[in-house]
This record gives C-alpha cells, structure tokens and sequence, in this order.
C-alpha cells in the first residue's frame, strides 16, 4: 500500500513540490514566544472589558451559515476611513499579505518571469516564487545590511523582474531604505514594485503619499504586526486598474465572515491599537539599550517591532537553544543567508517579557 503510493506520488506530483519542505512552525506551548512578530497585547483584553464586550455581541451578529461578502466593504470602508486612503486607489484583501504576494505572483507568472527583492528578506517572496515555478533573484545586501544600489540597479536592468518586493522596514535586519534609494528602484524598474510595509505601524516610513507619483508601484500592509495575526487580514493599496487585475485570480470568498466582523469592529478602535504599537516603539528603545550594553552581542537599529542581534562571543545556535530551555522562543537566522551568521531575531515585547528575556540571555551569555 505505502509502496504503491509513493509511485503514485512519484508519478503524478511534480518534483520540485516532492523536494520541497513544508513551512515549519515550532511549537511553544508555555512559552514566552518572541520568534513571530506578534504583538503581545490581547485585543480589548482587561483593560478594556466594556469593548470586549461590544465586540462580542457584534460577533453574535455574523451570518456563519452565509458565504462572506466576497468584497468585504465594511472592512475596507473602515481602512479608508482610518488610513486617509484616496477615492482614486482602490483596497484588495488577502488572507494574510502572504496570500497577496501570492496573488501578485501568479498575474504576472509568464513564462520567463522574474521576481526580485534584497536579500536576507522577508523568506514568502522566494518560497511563493518557487510554488509558482516563477524564478526568484535574490540581490545581497551589503554587510551592514544597506542595500546595493549598484548591484540592485544593474539586477533590474540584466533580469527586467515583472515584481520587485521591497519590504519597508525589512524583515528580518529591521533596518529602513532611504526614500531615495526606494524612487530610484520605482524609476528603474519597467515592472511593478511592492512596497511591503508589514512593520508601518512602528516607522515614519509611509509610502501611500508615493502612488500619486508612480504607475507601477504597490502598497502592501498587513494587520498582522498591530495586534490581529490571528484574524488573517493583508491589504494591497493600489490604483483600480491594478486592483481589478488582481481581483480576477482572488478567491471569491477569502476573507471569512468572522475575520470581516471583527476586523471593522477593531479599525472602528484603532486608537486602541495605535497605542500599543507607540508602546512597542517605547519598549524597543529601552531593549535595544539594555542589550547594547551586553558583552558578547550586536544589536542592529530596528524601525520595526523586533531586533536583530548578532552573537559575538556564542555560537548563536547555542544561545537559541539555551533561551529555548529557559523557555523563551527567538527566531535563529544563521541558515537563513551568510549575511545573517550567528544572528537572532528577537520579536519585541511587553516591559514583563522583555526583562525576562534580558535576563534569560545574560545567563545564557
Ligand atoms: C509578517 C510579514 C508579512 C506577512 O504578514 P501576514 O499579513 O501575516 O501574512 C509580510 N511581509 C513582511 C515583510 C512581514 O514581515
């Protein structure tokens, strides 16, 4: 039986999904987790037991036995509301950003296609290429993790890429491209460019104010990194041409009917969620100082709600693994690219985690 199916499998599967690996999540059940850029805080949670309340009931008013409303106006209403978002661009929305990239990777999947985006970077870029048999150009990073302008210029004109990701922050260094290098790339590229602002909320960083001046640019965002992973909501900003395309190859109903009614309740509260992000800026900075000043890592600047840190003195394999005993859950980078050896990527906390982390690392150090 196993036999036979492993020849069915063999035969029928194509062998680059056969050689694939599927995406790993570590388990970390009574952990203090810090490896995926959550935000901490629970939405409308002691504090705030009155919207919890609210929102409950309005939860209680989802039509489950329904399909969802396949263009979720409610959800984008309140994002325009919320995001000052111009009449003349239109909103599509993904299960998670991941499934925009994903969107945005199958329009333009010609045979001959390229996708192109600094790397180390955000790792769905190259994965969501390689699923969709679109090949992928990775242009490194210098050694303080700055872009290449050289090398990203000359990329664009040797490979013309159909999709450029520029993740604003980047994930994992955390760092910021100027505005400057961003036009100059927008300028350069004959094909589309994303600026993926995942980490918007923890930035000045804004590129909205950009699609007036460029036909070929995208805005990607997510709601991921303020407080809602769980609900699965990304949004691309973008002029209705572009939107209508993307629109075609969308799943009719891909934002559920749960995720809809909370979501216009939540932006209906975003001030709630503006302060924890201000909250998070404020924790940032005093991590960031506090591990500075310990021998034996490098801490990098961070525009985002995480910091990268390289381990000096320890094999960086070894300080995840001795946190992961103490219970505490980084993210370990050194397989991820050659730029990121003994690198830990750290998500940023509440002051209570954060400390713990702080001291969990000295010991560990
Ligand atoms: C986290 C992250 C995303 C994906 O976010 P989801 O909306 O949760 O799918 C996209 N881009 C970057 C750079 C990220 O770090």
């Amino acid at each position: 039986m196993t036999d036979s199916v492993s020849a069915l499998i063999a035969q029928w599967i194509r062998d680059d999904v056969r050689a694939m690996h599927a995406y790993h999540v570590p388990d970390a059940t009574g952990m203090i987790k810090l490896d995926a850029m959550e935000n901490p805080f629970v939405l409308f949670g002691d504090n705030d037991a009155a919207l919890r309340e609210q929102w409950l009931e309005h939860l209680q008013m989802a039509d489950l036995n329904r399909y969802p409303d396949p263009q979720a106006p409610a959800v984008k209403r309140a994002l325009r509301d919320v995001l000052s978002i111009a009449d003349s661009y239109d909103i599509l929305l993904g299960n998670g950003s991941d499934e925009i990239i994903q969107l945005l990777i199958q329009a333009v999947a010609k045979p001959g296609a390229v996708v192109m985006a600094p790397v180390p970077g955000f790792v769905m870029y190259n994965v969501l290429s390689g699923i969709n048999q679109v090949a992928f150009v990775g242009v490194d990073l210098r050694a303080d993790f700055a872009l290449d302008m050289p090398a990203m210029l000359d990329a664009i004109a040797q490979h013309a890429p159909a999709l450029t990701f520029l993740a604003w922050p980047n994930n994992p260094t955390g760092n910021l491209w100027s505005l400057d290098e961003v036009e100059q790339i927008i300028k350069a590229s004959s094909g589309l460019v994303v600026l993926d602002e995942a980490y918007t909320a923890f930035t000045e960083a804004d590129a909205l104010p950009l699609l007036d001046k460029y036909d070929n640019l995208l805005v990607m965002r997510t709601l991921s990194k303020i407080g809602l992973a769980g609900l699965r909501l990304g949004y691309l900003v973008a002029r209705p041409e572009w939107i209508n395309e993307f629109d075609k190859i969308r799943m009719p109903y891909n934002i559920n009917v749960l995720t809809q009614a909370s979501v216009s309740f939540a932006l209906a509260n975003y001030d709630k969620l503006m302060e924890q992000a201000a909250q998070l800026i404020a924790q940032r900075q005093i991590l960031s100082t506090q591990l500075a000043e310990l021998p034996g890592v490098e801490v990098y600047p961070s525009e985002a709600n995480f910091l990268l840190l390289r381990c000096t003195a320890k094999n960086a394999g070894e300080v995840f693994a001795d946190l992961k005993v103490k219970n505490i859950l980084v993210k370990h980078l050194s397989a991820a690219h050659p730029l990121l050896e003994n690198c830990l990527r750290v998500t940023v906390s509440t002051e209570l985690e954060n400390k713990a982390f702080v001291a969990a690392l000295k010991e560990v150090l």
